[in-house]
């Protein structure tokens, strides 16, 4: 069982449960974060027992996307924090800890199940659409409201596919927030729980999966992934990655960044943010 700073590592029966454990920031996704996620997918793809995975998140939000405070806030750069400097240096840090982070959780050999809890926002919704089914307590609000600080969406644009293409561009361009209910209705999550059941109902779901043998399960959800594929999935992705790159070294973009970087706290950006 590793030892994980950020994530809980626990298996009971077939079914292992990886919880986000940064409650203190709503499961904000810094390096440490996205690194333990990584090596807790490593873990249960290698043990036979797990046949489905269950993602969540500690305490009250399943997860406010990545962690602003560490990409341009007022804390000790780390390694890849270092190279966004230069187009080069953030297309392979977001390339190498966003993008491929998070296709690898899609690829994933075994069924996984989000158990997604209260926030669901921009990077916490890309790492929510990662997996195969999402189960949202029924306090769950999706949102990812990221094109008024000039973001091209997030590295990964699952919008189009998560609902109707119209609703996408509400969504996105409106800053719209969508409850469980409207997720649902739209056929982002299979359904809609009583927040104290939330993982009980997961649960409950992953083992009714883990009745089919592993290798069934592999094959139907690597067929499924590549119907989508064949829908033009992942060449949508492709462009969107390099098109919200493009994105992030326009003047626009930049200047806002300088705007961000000069601000005292990062509170201060979110107020100015923050929803009327
Ligand atoms: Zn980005």
């Amino acid at each position: 069982m590793p030892d994980l700073a950020t994530v809980r590592y626990a298996v009971e029966g077939h079914v292992c449960t990886l919880t986000m454990d940064r409650p203190e920031v709503a499961n904000a996704q810094d390096t440490q974060l996205i690194d333990d996620l990584d090596a807790a997918f490593d873990a249960a793809g290698a043990d036979d027992e797990v046949r489905v995975v269950v993602l969540t998140g500690a305490g009250r939000h399943f997860s406010s996307g990545h962690d602003l405070k560490a990409l341009v806030g007022d804390v000790e750069p780390d390694e890849w924090r270092r190279m966004r400097d230069t187009p080069e240096g953030r297309f392979q840090h977001e390339k190498v800890m966003y993008f491929d982070r998070c296709l690898r959780i899609r690829d994933f050999p075994k069924p996984t199940i989000a158990a997604v809890n209260g926030s669901c926002v921009a990077a916490g919704l890309m790492l929510a659409c990662m997996c195969d089914l999402i189960v949202a307590a029924d306090d769950a609000v999706f949102s990812n409201p990221v094109l008024r600080m000039t973001g091209a969406a997030v590295e990964i644009l699952v919008e189009p596919w998560e609902m109707p293409p119209r609703k996408a561009k509400e969504f996105l361009l409106a800053a719209e927030k969508f409850s469980a209910d409207e997720a649902e209705k739209l056929g982002m999550v299979n359904r809609v729980v009583p927040a104290d059941r939330l993982l009980a109902e997961a649960h409950e779901l992953a083992e009714r999966i883990a009745k089919v043998p592993p290798a069934t399960a592999q094959v139907v959800k690597r067929s499924i992934n590549k119907t989508l594929d064949l829908m033009g999935q992942r060449d949508a992705w492709d462009y969107h990655f390099m098109a919200h790159h493009w994105m992030h070294n326009t003047a626009t973009a930049l200047e806002a960044l300088e705007a961000r970087k000069a601000k005292g706290s990062m509170s201060e950006v979110f107020a100015e943010h923050r929803e009327e």
